[in-house]
């Protein structure tokens, strides 16, 4: 396959049916999107964001980037702001992955730390003060921003459709942080399959159960409040993986599948498992694998 750029290459990822026996011989299927050439779900947004952005006349060529980030997003907009040669500060709470904020870097982005303990509502806070200082910036404010659920909307949503354009889908699964990939994803799955059954998944600690916050090791998912996106799709169910079963698939996906997958994919897949005991037999089941684990690897994420 001969390419002339790397980012014609975001998005259209394989969809794997997972090896492994599932319940009530049902199938589960995992958009593998760090084959992305950003590693992650997120290079979708990052362009979306940007050439959303570039579109309304909401930037040009001298604006500054500035986005509130856990990581992935914060790879996905600066990889974006190549393609567009545009000046990028990403604004992340301490505690996120290194290897994360290294890709960054080399992608030319400056990074800025805010407090763990003030979370990402620290960043984002810290976002628009340095949005208020700096003349010409954008904050996309993937949290809020509506060109986000679109991204996914317009690409991963359809592609699962395509790529299953053989076999019905009685289920879609995935996790949430922004609620954009849910969000976008879902849409056209229910329009074409309105009896679908929805499930977010979130980690220990994350408020949709409405238990109280606290930390957990799984990076990427889980909120400190309902995303604002949420009341434009149906949740039919919500499940809560623990740190220790997210990362026991994250290493059962490498022994037996030979996936390479971050601890959000690892409590998608735990969640999917789960799901499909409650779901009638020869149910097929949709979810997404945001992220590699090498991402990870310094944080131990072979080591729990
Ligand atoms: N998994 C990982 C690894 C992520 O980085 C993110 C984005 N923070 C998500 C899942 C959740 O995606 P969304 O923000 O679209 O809900």
């Amino acid at each position: 396959m001969l390419v002339s750029n790397v980012f014609s290459l975001i998005g259209d990822t394989p969809l794997l049916e997972i090896g492994i026996p599932v319940p009530n011989d049902s199938k589960i299927f995992a958009k593998l999107e760090f084959l992305n050439p950003g590693g992650s779900v997120k290079d979708r947004l990052g362009m979306s964001l940007i050439e959303a952005a570039i579109k309304r006349g909401d930037i040009d060529d001298k604006t500054t980037i500035i986005e509130p980030t856990a990581g992935n997003t914060g790879i996905g907009v600066a990889l974006a702001a190549v393609k567009y040669q545009l000046t990028t500060i990403l604004v992340v709470p301490e505690q996120f992955s290194i290897e994360k904020q290294m890709l960054m870097k080399a992608l030319g982005a400056k990074i800025i730390h805010t407090p763990h303990e003030l979370g990402m509502k620290g960043a984002i806070v810290k976002s628009k003060e340095l949005a208020a200082e700096i003349k010409n910036a954008y904050v996309p404010n993937q949290f809020y921003n509506l060109d986000n659920p679109a991204a996914y909307e317009k690409t991963l949503g359809k592609e699962i459709l395509k790529d299953l354009a053989t076999q019905k889908i009685d289920a879609f699964v995935a996790g949430v942080g922004s609620g954009g990939t849910f969000v976008g994803t879902v849409k056209p799955l229910l329009k074409q399959y309105p009896k679908l059954k929805t499930v977010v998944v979130q980690p220990e600690g994350s408020i949709l159960d409405n238990k109280p916050a606290h930390a957990h090791k799984t990076e990427g998912i889980g909120v400190e409040m309902v995303p604002p996106f949420f009341k434009d799709v149906r949740i039919d169910e919500i499940k809560t993986i623990s740190d220790k079963d997210a990362f026991s698939y994250v290493a059962l996906a490498a022994k037996k599948l030979g996936l390479f997958i971050g601890s959000s994919s690892g409590a998608a897949l735990a969640a999917s498992l789960k799901l499909a005991k409650t779901l009638p037999r020869k149910s097929n089941i949709v979810t997404i694998f945001p992220d590699s684990s090498e991402r990870y690897l310094s944080k131990g994420i072979y080591k729990n």
